[in-house]
């Protein structure tokens, strides 16, 4: 059985890796940037509406920012995509012969005989031939297209609801432990986060975990302390 086949109950990821990155990212931003705000005004010894106002700009502005700067990005790569699709199309237009022997030939390079390259490139070649050079010379699938509108929304409605943990965090905390409880509410869901995450894509959860709670534990704190001193400065 190759390494790539498909054992019942073991399911390819690739396919979900262009959504996933998105929600997983804007997730982790969600909590990371909004208890880092919160954590900077209540440092600097803002009042908890003033903490609970931040949070929410931070909630929407973030949400905001993520869905256009996913749309932005994910925009470059799919006019990357079409331009090369385009491209193609020309080459079949002007060229169907020579497209027919280069398709030949990634066969034969991928291990197939003389004979067998051309059965199997003339035989594809009968449907819908563009698609099968986007495939197998391009390596561009239908499934793993860029996609501007899902990642963008995925991404704002992955930053807003999580976003909503340190502000939830805030809501419930005694006056006097605002900073940690919402510190320690927001580390613990990034754990969580970063062990999903890690399974949905299949690394090590404990690592995955790690890796976000400390690059978050690290926004947090200095955070923390500039608002602390610009608190202390009285600005
Ligand atoms: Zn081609």
């Amino acid at each position: 059985m190759s390494p790539n086949s498909t054992l019942p109950g073991e399911e390819h990821r690739t396919t979900r890796a262009s959504w996933l990155r998105a929600a997983v990212l804007g997730a982790d931003d969600g909590i990371v940037s909004t208890a880092s705000l919160m954590i900077g005004i209540a440092a600097a010894a803002g009042s908890r509406s003033a903490v609970l106002i931040a949070g929410t700009a931070g909630l929407v502005g973030g949400a905001l920012s993520m869905a256009a700067g996913e749309y932005v990005s994910v925009s470059s790569q799919r006019d990357l995509e079409e331009a090369d699709v385009r491209l193609e199309a020309r080459q079949h237009k002007a060229d169907p012969e020579g497209e027919l022997r280069e398709l030949e030939q990634i066969y034969r390079e991928r291990g197939l005989d003389a004979d067998l390259a051309r059965q199997v490139a003339a035989q594809l070649s009968r449907g819908d031939r563009l698609s099968v050079h986007l495939r197998d010379e391009l390596g561009l699938l239908e499934h793993s297209r860029a996609r501007p509108l899902q990642a963008a929304l995925v991404s704002a409605a992955s930053f807003a609801s999580l976003a909503v943990v340190p502000i939830v965090a805030l809501l419930l905390a005694p006056a006097s432990l605002r900073i940690a409880t919402i510190a320690t509410v927001s580390l613990a869901s990034l754990a969580a986060l970063g062990a999903l995450g890690g399974h949905a894509g299949g690394a090590p959860m404990p690592a995955a975990a790690l890796r976000v709670t400390v690059g978050g534990g690290l926004a947090m704190g200095i955070t923390a302390l500039i608002g602390r001193l610009l608190g202390a400065a009285a600005l």
